[in-house]
């Protein structure tokens, strides 16, 4: 039988599993595995949310292992490091505890086609201090820092009846910076309502820098300038053109000398593929170690193995390359699915061509702005307010759907409406 590995269960992987599953799996026609370092899947566009306590992942977080189980593929828990194309096989890296003992040992998993969707990790091109200072909001684990590490500060102000501030330094104004620093401001209004009644907004300090002259630079000025007033209103202080060189405990430096104190700095500029992925197994690797797709989504050097999602590079017809977005991966996950099934029967595949649906930013309950982009506009149209919230939570529906189909989406959507009734708006601890 085809033995088809897809390795990260993320945006693109875990829905590129279940359509194979469901299909090819069901059938008994090929043997589908997904690997993945982690036990369970959180979608990740949720993690600003999950670091300000506004989402509680543990209800939103599925487990591989139950959702293997439902959808025809087997789970393995492990971590790729690499690929011996000749022989077929990836190599997993030994499991071990938080306690350093070893819960599995090094392995090998043979593939016919193999399917690499491991994401993202941030990039702090090298900056001095960024590694040791900064939380890269890249993973659940981060997430959670953040979060403890927010609420001990304003345990500390409230314990000395709210006197100082709460100093926050964001560096990266793309989609991440902004909607973590609104996320921000909502988690001290709802504290206000948790017995914390000396913290408002003025006791958040919060400074968004950007290295390029406006914020959400992928989007047009017009969205960019409704953020940005929109974050202005709020408190936030937003610095433009302020390249940061280097972190330190206690605040950044910027090109320029200044010092930005803060007593948190989050790191959301840039992405780059893990180190480890550069020339892997011999593939084509660019300077932020993706690999180089051809258009039908297979790796340049070889066709048995596909890329999607954040790591993979791959060209559209102006030049650009598909943008690193959850819509992207989504859209990959699509076109992998049908190239593989194009592929075992022998069929021509098809190129991937990336359809911008617009980019919407989410500033927590207090505005959405972005563009749609539309056949009837014939451009991008830009939308604000009520529209725009729903047309941006509908892109998490549309990854629920993939992964649940249309009867269980929906009752997840109503748990998570009496879920808002029986739960406090913020995750306390
Ligand atoms: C805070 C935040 C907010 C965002 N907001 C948006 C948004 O609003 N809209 C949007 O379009 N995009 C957004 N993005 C980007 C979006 O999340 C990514 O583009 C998308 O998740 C990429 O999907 P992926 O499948 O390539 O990788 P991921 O979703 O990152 O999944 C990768 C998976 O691979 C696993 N993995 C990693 N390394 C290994 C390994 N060595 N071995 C085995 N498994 C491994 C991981 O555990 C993970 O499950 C946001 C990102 C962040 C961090």
């Amino acid at each position: 039988m085809t033995k088809i590995i897809v390795v990260g269960g993320g945006a693109g992987g875990l829905e590129l599993a279940t359509k194979l599953g469901r299909t090819l799996g069901r059938k008994k026609r090929a043997q589908i595995t997904l690997v993945d370092r982690k036990a369970s899947h959180l979608w990740k566009p949720l993690l600003h949310e999950v670091a300000t306590g506004s989402l509680d992942e543990g209800v939103d977080a599925l487990s591989y292992r139950a959702h293997a189980k439902n959808h025809y593929f087997d789970f393995q828990m492990g971590s790729l490091n690499d690929i011996d194309r000749e022989r077929k096989v990836i190599a997993l890296s030994e499991l071990k505890d938080e306690h350093g003992e070893l819960l599995m040992p090094s392995r090998e998993l043979e593939y016919d086609i193999l399917v690499m969707a491991l994401g993202s990790t941030s990039n702090d091109f090298n900056t001095p201090g960024v590694r040791d200072n900064c939380i890269f909001l890249d993973s659940p684990e981060q997430a959670h820092r953040f979060r403890t590490e927010m609420n001990n500060q304003f345990l500390k102000l409230h314990a000395k009846n709210g006197q100082g501030t709460v100093d926050i330094a964001i560096v990266g104004a793309g989609a991440t910076g902004v909607e973590l620093s609104a996320e921000l401001h909502n988690a001290v209004k709802e504290l206000r309502t948790y017995g914390f009644g000396d913290l408002d907004s003025s006791k958040l300090n919060v400074n968004l820098v950007e290295a390029g002259e406006r914020i959400l630079p992928a989007l047009p000025p017009r969205i960019s300038s409704a953020a940005h007033s929109e974050l202005t209103k709020l408190g936030v202080n937003v610095r433009t053109n302020t390249m940061v060189t280097q972190a330190d405990a206690d605040g950044l430096t910027t090109k320029d000398g200044d010092k930005i104190p803060a007593q948190i700095m989050v790191w959301a500029a840039g992405i780059k593929a893990p180190d480890f992925m550069k020339d892997i197994g011999g593939l084509e690797t660019n300077r932020i170690n993706q690999l180089v797709v051809k258009n039908t989504l297979q790796t340049t050097l070889d066709d048995n193995i596909f890329a999607i999602g954040d790591l993979a590079q791959c060209t559209q017809a102006d030049g650009s390359f598909v943008p690193p977005r959850a819509q992207a991966a989504h859209q990959m996950a699509s076109c992998a699915f049908s190239n593989i099934i194009a592929k075992l029967n022998g069929r021509d595949l098809k190129d991937y061509i990336y359809k911008d649906k617009g980019s919407l930013v989410s500033l927590s309950r207090f505005s959405t702005v972005g563009s749609l982009m539309g056949n009837l506009t014939k451009g991008s149209m830009m939308v604000e307010g009520r529209i725009a919230r729903v047309v941006y939570i509908s892109l998490y529906r549309m990854h629920q759907m993939a992964l649940h189909g249309l009867i269980k989406t929906s009752l997840m959507m109503l748990v998570g409406r009496i879920n808002r009734v029986l739960r406090p708006n913020l995750k306390l601890h």
